[in-house]
């Protein structure tokens, strides 16, 4: 079985002198990067923006590591108006133009995009995708660039993470969930097993093509936010599989696959990249390139799954941040079909006591996974949300009427 390859390079400095050619001999292991990168194919770049904050603070991925992967994109297909930078970051700061702008001009992204002519995405509509392998959800709302690009790149940062211990290229792709989406998600999946799921199940249904991760200047501690701690860590890592790249991130942080939940819950769901077994590592070997004093974070999901408190408001925020499913009685079929009381795997839809060709939700049994959305052959099914919820999307979150 070929291996999966990733390559690491060591690179000290942002420096373009120093960062140019440490970026060509790493993308140049991978012997596929011309191969991705065609004329005329719309590409999105995809970095880690989390929030607001400057390069050094090491939260984002830094602009001059995504100016010299541009480059090296438009030394190829010659149109950086095909490229787009683009993702939704904390709900803190709103997924509205004007949010946008901020955490653009806060990362170093709107100078960027004046020095190389990239765009920069202020698009705050999404599209919905469907999952058919989803095993947390079946479909899910996305930001617009994920689905109107030919080619992804993914270009996360090397960071800790206080819910998944690191962060890296697969959590990364959390970001293409639009605003207020992403809190409800971290509410409805508040196991992390579940979460992890989830965030498989977004990297199967939009699979960058490529991944370089930022880990010139990386975070270790309490990340991935304020929380953490700056610390040079002088590497670059690429590869086509996001699941490979983080199992190698993860070991040279001193975290085993088996210890990564995200790479855990993948390993139990086979995929290749989760097993070490099946990378081929190229620039170096995992002992010399593991830092061993590398500090993971204190504070642990599983600690904060014992939290009372936290776990009651989560519940109370799932019900608003997240939409729930109706059903369209016009649309639907009635027991002659009933497709969505056999798929839900929460047994959450049930025969209504008054007339027995209706149907309807125990919403305190439903995860708003949209299985039954998924499977419903007539449309009847929509996913709404409550009054409280739809205020709260509508102003924080993105713009429901540009479907
Ligand atoms: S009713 Fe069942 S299938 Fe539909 S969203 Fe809820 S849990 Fe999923
Ligand atoms: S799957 Fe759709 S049409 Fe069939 S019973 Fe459910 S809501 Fe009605």
């Amino acid at each position: 079985m070929d291996k999966i390859r990733v390559s690491v390079i060591k690179c000290e400095s942002y420096d373009k002198e120093m960062l140019d050619p440490a970026l060509d001999m790493c993308l140049n292991a991978l012997d596929n990067f011309k191969d991705i990168i065609k004329p005329g194919k719309k590409i999105l770049i995809k970095p880690n923006l989390l929030s607001p904050h400057e390069p050094e603070k090491a939260i984002t991925t830094h602009p001059l590591f995504i100016e010299c992967i541009i480059k090296k994109i438009i030394n190829i297909t010659k149109q950086p108006e095909n490229i787009i930078i683009a993702d939704s970051c904390v709900p803190t700061l709103p997924y509205t133009a004007t949010g946008l702008k901020k955490l653009y001009e806060a990362t170093g992204m709107s100078t960027l995009a004046d020095r190389t002519g990239v765009m920069l995405n202020y698009d705050n509509g999404y599209s919905k995708i469907s999952i058919a392998e989803g095993v947390s959800v079946k479909q899910i709302d996305v930001i617009k660039p994920a689905v109107t690009s030919d080619i992804i790149i993914n270009v996360p940062k090397f960071k800790t993470h206080n819910l998944t211990i690191t962060t890296g290229a697969v959590k990364n792709m959390f970001g293409i969930i639009p605003g207020m989406s992403k809190p409800g998600f971290h509410t409805r999946f508040f196991d992390i097993e579940m979460f992890c799921n989830l965030l498989i199940d977004i990297n199967i249904a939009v699979k960058p093509q490529l991944t370089i991760m930022d880990g010139i200047l990386g975070m270790e501690g309490n990340g991935p936010g304020r929380g953490g701690i700056p610390r040079k860590t002088n590497l670059i890592l690429a590869s086509t599989d996001c699941f490979a790249l983080d199992n190698i991130a993860s070991n040279i942080m001193g975290l085993a696959e088996d210890k990564n939940p995200i790479l855990a819950e993948a390993k139990k769901r086979n995929l290749k990249g989760a097993f070490l077994e099946n990378t081929e590592l190229v620039g170096g070997s995992l002992s010399d390139l593991k830092i061993y004093d590398f500090m993971l974070p204190s504070v642990l999901r599983k600690e904060m799954n014992k939290n009372f408190i936290t776990r009651i408001l989560m519940r109370v925020a799932k019900d608003s941040l997240n939409p729930y499913p109706k059903i369209n009685k016009k649309k639907c079929r009635g027991k002659s079909c009933k497709n969505c009381q056999k798929i839900c795997p929460q047994s959450a839809i049930m025969n209504s006591k008054i007339n027995r060709n209706d149907l309807i939700f125990d919403y305190k049994k439903c995860i708003r996974c949209f299985c039954c959305s998924e499977a419903c052959p007539e449309g009847a099914i929509s996913n709404e949300y409550t009054l409280i919820g739809n205020l709260i999307v509508n102003r924080y979150g993105f713009g429901r009427s540009k479907k």
